[in-house]
């Protein structure tokens, strides 16, 4: 199913952990995919359309896929609120920031790092208000 000119729903539930756990990650509703497509809408196709082709590594989680990813117990990815981005180098990954700061209308930003490899978190929401939030977390 196609989320945008250049994002398809497989994208966003596509997972390594969970295959390799035979975890099926499928969104289990409407508004998980919808707020994917508004998320590609409102965020991820104005940066592809900006740099060119954008890799996800995590999009919908379903619970038991976040829970082996250890992510937070609320987490937006749990709502198809959120992706993270694969950043091809530090500083493409810090022009990928300021474009979507300013040009995006988003929920959160966050940049994070762990033991060397770097990534950008970004959500947004549909129905409710975007707090534009920007954060990093290095570990
Ligand atoms: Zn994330």
């Amino acid at each position: 199913m196609q989320l945008s000119n250049n994002f398809r729903l497989s994208e966003f539930t596509r997972s390594d952990t969970a295959k390799r756990l035979g975890i099926v990650n499928e969104c289990s509703s409407v508004e998980q995919v919808l707020n994917l497509a508004h998320l590609c809408h409102m965020v991820l196709q104005p940066l592809r359309d900006r740099f060119g082709p954008i890799r996800i590594t995590s999009g919908y989680r379903c619970p038991e896929l976040n829970s082996a990813v250890g992510g937070v117990k609320n987490s937006q990815h749990l709502r198809g609120e959120a992706a993270d981005i694969h950043l091809p180098s530090v500083e493409k990954g810090k022009e990928y920031l300021s474009f979507l700061k300013t040009l995006t209308v988003f929920d959160q930003l966050i940049w994070e790092e762990n033991k060397g490899t770097c990534w950008i978190h970004v959500s947004a929401k549909r129905l409710a208000g975007n707090r534009r939030e920007i954060k990093n977390i290095i570990k």
